[in-house]
């Protein structure tokens, strides 16, 4: 679709622990082969992708990856710059990564401001069942508890990848 032509820009990022599988799950989304491991170069990394929501509208989306500094911690400002949606991302066969969602969650709220910003919380690696360590029950919780909803993914399997992200879209449009 031409993104040149698109009526709304959303910029949209992922977040999460290192290694729970954003860079993976953007390509897979953004229709991106990987080549290779994915590489933890400096700075942010963009991808874009225009589509059409059910609504009529169309929306060019501009995602945006952490590029590997959330291994750091040290996540610029500018990242979160213009931001309207978050996907907060953990591996459910990760433990540490879902007790940190909060976290994220935190850092996004104290550099927003009052900015609204649309949240979905993922629980990622869904493929993995035998390995999981985290369920979809307390997933649930926590997502109620911070006024979100959750989804599973997987780039290995493509399970739910377009949903997350269209269900998060769906929600920033409706809150416009
Ligand atoms: P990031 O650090 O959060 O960007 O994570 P990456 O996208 O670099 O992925 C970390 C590792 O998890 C890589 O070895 C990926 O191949 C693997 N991975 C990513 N997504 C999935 C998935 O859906 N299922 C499984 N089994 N592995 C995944
Ligand atoms: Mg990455």
């Amino acid at each position: 679709m031409d993104a040149g032509r698109c009526r709304y820009q959303f910029r949209i990022a992922l977040l999460g622990d290192a290694a729970v599988g954003k860079t993976s799950l953007l390509r897979c989304y953004a229709g991106i082969a990987e080549p290779g491991a994915p590489e933890p170069t400096a700075g942010v990394e963009f991808y874009s992708r225009a589509l059409q929501l059910p609504a009529g509208p169309r929306v060019k989306l501009q995602l945006c990856d952490t590029a590997g500094h959330e291994r750091f911690r040290c996540i610029t400002r500018s990242f979160y710059r213009n931001v309207v949606g978050v996907l907060l991302v953990f591996d459910v066969t990760n433990r540490e990564s879902f007790e940190h969602i909060q976290d994220w969650h935190e850092e996004v709220m104290s550099t927003q401001g009052p900015n609204k910003v649309i949240f979905l919380l993922v629980g990622h690696k869904s493929d993995l069942q035998s390995t999981r360590c985290v369920s979809t029950q307390e997933a649930e919780e926590l997502a109620t508890s911070l006024g979100m909803a959750f989804m599973e993914t997987s780039a290995k399997t493509n399970w739910n990848v377009d949903l997350a992200f269209d269900t998060l879209t769906d929600a920033i449009q409706q809150a416009l």
